[in-house]
This record gives C-alpha cells, sequence and structure tokens, in this order.
C-alpha cells in the first residue's frame, strides 16, 4: 500500500475519460507518443490503437512486466519520468511527438517542468495533475493562484485546463481532485528574452516572497540593493511596489532585461 501512495498509483476506471484525454492530441499513425506513468494501461491500450508508435515510461519494474505482455506493440521502458531524455525524441516524417500522461501528484511539477526544458522536441501534450497544480500552471495573472509555474510554463506553450475528473473515476479514489492540462509548445518563447537563465531567476525571486512589493522580493531574492533594483524596474516601466501576481510575462521579461 506504501509503494502504491509513495508512486501515485491511483488509476483510471472511467473508459470515457481515457477516451476524452487522448481525444485531446488526438494521436494519428504518424505519430509518436510518450506515455508517462502508464499504470495498469488505462490510456495505454487507446494510444496504442490510434497512434503509429508509443513508448511508455513506468517507474514501477512490476507494472512493466505486465505491461509489455498486455501490449506487446507498445515499447515499455523502465524509467523515471523526471530524468528520461526526451530531447532526443526524434520527430517521424510527416508526424508528431506527444505527450501524454495520468501524471503521479507526488512528481507532478518536475516532470511537466523536464518536459517545458524538452519543448522543442514536444509538438503537444495532454497532461492529467492534481486540479489545484494543473490551474496554477494555466492561471492568469491577478490572482492568487498565478505563480512561478505558471509563468515559467506560459513564457513556452500555449496551455488551458481542458478536463476536470473527479476522485471516484479512480481506484483507489485520490483525495484531490484533478484536472488535464492541454499543453502546446510555442515555436520561440512568447517573449524575446535576452537572457533566459535571469529571467527564470527573476520570476522565482519576485514570487519567492509573493506578499511583498516587487521590488523587495527582488533585493531579497536576487541579492542586490534596493535602491538599484527600484530604478532599474521603473525604467522597465513597471511600478516597483506591485506585487509578482500582478505582472505580465512581457513585464517579467522587461524587468529581467533592465536587471541582467
Ligand atoms: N496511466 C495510469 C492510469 O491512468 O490509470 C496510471 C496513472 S498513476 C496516477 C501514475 C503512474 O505513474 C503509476 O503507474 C506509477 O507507478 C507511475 N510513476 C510514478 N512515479 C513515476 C516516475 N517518476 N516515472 C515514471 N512513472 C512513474
Amino acid at each position: 500500500m506504501s509503494k502504491r501512495r509513495a508512486l501515485g498509483q491511483h488509476f483510471l476506471r472511467d473508459a470515457g475519460i481515457a477516451r476524452a484525454i487522448v481525444g485531446l492530441v488526438a494521436p494519428t499513425p504518424s505519430d509518436l507518443v510518450v506515455e508517462i506513468g502508464p499504470g495498469e494501461g488505462a490510456l495505454t491500450g487507446e494510444l496504442a490503437r490510434r497512434a503509429g508508435r508509443v513508448i511508455a515510461l513506468e517507474v514501477d519494474r512490476g507494472l512493466v512486466a505486465r505491461l509489455r505482455t498486455a501490449f506487446p506493440a507498445v515499447e515499455v521502458v523502465e524509467a523515471d519520468a523526471r530524468t528520461w531524455d526526451y530531447r532526443a525524441l526524434v520527430r517521424p516524417a510527416g508526424g508528431r511527438v506527444l505527450v501524454v500522461g495520468n501524471l503521479p501528484y507526488s512528481v507532478g511539477k518536475p516532470i511537466l517542468m523536464a518536459l517545458v526544458d524538452a519543448r522543442t522536441a514536444i509538438d503537444e501534450m495532454a497532461l492529467m495533475l492534481q486540479r489545484e497544480v494543473a490551474e496554477r500552471v494555466a492561471a492568469a495573472p491577478g490572482g492568487k493562484v498565478y505563480g512561478s509555474l505558471s509563468v515559467l510554463t506560459q513564457i513556452y506553450c500555449d496551455v488551458r485546463v481542458a478536463l476536470h475528473v473527479p476522485p471516484g473515476a479512480f481506484r483507489p479514489p485520490p483525495k484531490v481532485e484533478s484536472a488535464v492540462l492541454h499543453l502546446r509548445p510555442l515555436q520561440a518563447p512568447r517573449v524575446a528574452l535576452a537572457d533566459e537563465r535571469r529571467v527564470h531567476a527573476v520570476v522565482r525571486a519576485a514570487f519567492g516572497q509573493r506578499r511583498k512589493m516587487l521590488a523587495n522580493a527582488l533585493a531579497a531574492g536576487l541579492g542586490l540593493p534596493l535602491e538599484v533594483v527600484r530604478r532599474k524596474t521603473t525604467t522597465a516601466g513597471v511600478d516597483p511596489g506591485r506585487r509578482a501576481e500582478t505582472l505580465t510575462i512581457l513585464e517579467f521579461a522587461a524587468v529581467a532585461r533592465q536587471l541582467s
């Protein structure tokens, strides 16, 4: 039981929801799909039926063996989806690379970040996460749930919450609600980023102390003198007294450019 919990093994029992998740990316015989955390195969069968090639990444050795028997056409790989090399994926001729998964809640965020990092190798994704996390990823500026996860995903991807899934759709049912994100990596970042690492550092520092005024949070998080941060933030066209949650991606990029 504890292993199941540690690996977030809540298996989908609703074939209609499985079809709806797969339908978001609509695989065709030309496409390659990477499935993350296939578990007992709730999505795997539908993916194998529709896609030309399916690679399934599962960390639980016992499940890997069962999946190989149940889905001989699927390439089941015993691997940790947080560290697997998505960048090495090669687009099939005339097809797309799709990523689909009902992600384990405990490692949903690092898996999402690894996928965003490898975005140039990926065309589209449908990912189930804890509802709260999914809503944070897709949030617009101005609300309490808008944070670094929203900005650092939306700089690189179009993202929306496509489906809500209740606990009763899984066995065993989780204690939290779930939601499915539909993500499309952009050809280029949404805004021109002079220094990508600086933008990430600025976003993290700004939300590190999100209740503080922007300049105070940035000065503390980046180890810079407050006066310098106030001046440069103003030069970027952003009031240093605002809070991080009110800044658009464009404004974060402008502030980072001044602070680099
Ligand atoms: N896709 C199945 C379904 O919808 O019924 C199972 C989803 S279950 C929420 C998550 C699955 O991810 C489990 O099978 C678990 O063993 C696997 N898993 C957990 N951590 C993982 C990791 N780091 N890398 C790959 N798979 C992982």
